[in-house]
């Protein structure tokens, strides 16, 4: 039997983090549709068509891999898909008690549906979308922590220039040689 899994999220924007999962996932189960949440009460960055589309371009080289949108519960939009996997990633314990309660309310609501915990490599453990736009919106580099496509993305949302402030050593002061 095939194995559809599904991996809900908001992904605004998808992170290294998340592909890192998407590609352990993809070896794992026999397809796996990445399932952005139409979700009313948080205001993303980006829209929905605009995230499915950067999530396509991120994951084009992983062939089971299928990028979908859905609103309304989860364990429905399971159902309509067939899939019998729900996908999480876990960073660190914080995201333990809000996965622990969103895993057997689901588990409530359709008890064949199974949610399936993964861990990213531990470079990406600290990894949020939150965090990437925060540190682009006041400036940073976030080069190896999102794909280059997204970075450039972001760097023109939130009107910064990608990149420019990856600090290889001390900053020179006025004056002094180069
Ligand atoms: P949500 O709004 O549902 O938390 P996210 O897009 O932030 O949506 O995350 C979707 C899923 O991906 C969640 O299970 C989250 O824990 C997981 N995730 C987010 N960032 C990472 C990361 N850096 N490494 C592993 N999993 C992650």
């Amino acid at each position: 039997m095939k194995v559809t899994a599904v991996y809900p999220g908001s992904f605004d924007p998808v992170t290294n983090g998340h592909l890192d999962i998407i590609s352990r996932g993809s070896r794992l189960f026999d397809r796996i549709v990445v399932a952005i949440l139409k979700n009313p009460e948080k205001e993303p960055l980006f829209s929905l068509e605009e995230r499915k589309r950067i999530l396509e371009r991120a994951t084009r080289r992983i062939p089971n891999v299928r990028v979908d949108t859905f609103d309304g519960l989860l364990v429905d939009y399971a159902r309509r898909l067939k899939a019998s996997v729900i996908v999480r990633g876990l960073r660190a314990l914080s995201d333990f008690e809000y996965e622990f309660q969103m895993a057997l309310m689901n588990r409530r609501l359709d008890s064949t549906l199974e949610t399936v915990f993964m861990m990213p490599s531990e470079t990406y453990s600290y990894l949020s979308s939150r965090l990437v736009k925060e540190v682009v919106r006041l400036g940073g580099s976030v080069e190896g922590l999102v794909p280059v496509h997204v970075a450039a993305r972001l760097s023109k949302s939130l009107g910064t220039a990608s990149g420019k402030t990856v600090r290889k050593g001390p900053r020179k002061r006025s004056g002094e040689k180069r």
